[in-house]
């Protein structure tokens, strides 16, 4: 559940300092929290970090385009919502941007009140989706709004690690190899894979498990690891 005290996060990645801090200061007053990042690779970097609610992707970015951070989030498996701004109403980059994963499209220059109702129609359509919350044990993940609980607590989790516990909590008393890991969590070759996952693993477990009683996460030594109550 989310409580009045946590407002929905959003990611602005812009690199026009005038039109960002616009941006930002009228979502803030909108009530969303707003991280900003001024070039593409730190932007994709923010949004891997950390789950956002939505994010505000400007196309002509240095360094990383917008439609680069796009695909390169989507290939991650990042489902975030993108709304894409660009210069002017460029018919092939509103069809690259749409088929690389965008969800929506505006055109510069925006009345602020057509991006607050953009954004606000975009969280409206990712939580009327009405996912069913997963649960096992005492650990609870709502695809909906991205939020997962271990009993009261709130858990902050990475985009990677909420992937992965996604899978976990999905396939409940099996056993998961770390081929099956990589496949679906990652999309990656598997031989390249194993350390990264273990690590993942372990940055899981601590934040579910770590001075708790009960661990969920349990490793099936030389084979890989499995979610369940012992
Ligand atoms: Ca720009």
């Amino acid at each position: 559940m989310r409580s009045v005290k946590e407002p929905m996060r959003l990611l602005v990645v812009e690199d026009e300092k005038k039109v960002s801090s616009f941006i930002k200061k009228g979502l803030e007053e909108e009530g969303y929290a707003v991280d900003v990042a001024f070039d593409g690779k730190t932007g994709l970097q923010m949004a891997m970090d950390r789950v956002h609610d939505l994010i505000v992707l400007d196309i002509h970015l240095p360094g990383l385009d917008g439609l680069s951070v796009l695909h390169e989030l989507r290939m991650g498996k990042v489902s975030t919502p993108v709304l894409l701004l660009t210069v002017r109403a460029n018919i092939e980059d509103k069809v690259l941007g749409l088929d690389a994963g965008a969800d929506d499209y505006l055109t510069k220059p925006f009345a602020f009140q057509e991006l607050v109702a953009r954004i606000r129609a975009l969280l409206r359509r990712q939580t009327e989706a009405k996912l069913p919350v997963l649960r096992f044990a005492d650990l609870t993940l709502d695809p909906a709004r991205r939020t997962v609980f271990r009993g009261a607590r709130k858990i902050d989790l990475t985009a990677k690690e909420y992937g992965l516990l996604d899978y976990f909590i999905r396939n409940p008393g099996r056993v998961l190899t770390r081929t099956m890991i990589a496949d679906h969590v990652w999309d990656y070759n598997f031989d390249s894979m194993t350390n990264i996952i273990d690590v993942y693993v372990n940055y899981l477990r601590r934040k579910i498990d770590s001075d708790r009683e009960h661990k969920l996460i349990h490793t099936v030594r030389g084979v890989g690891y499995v979610l369940k109550q012992e």
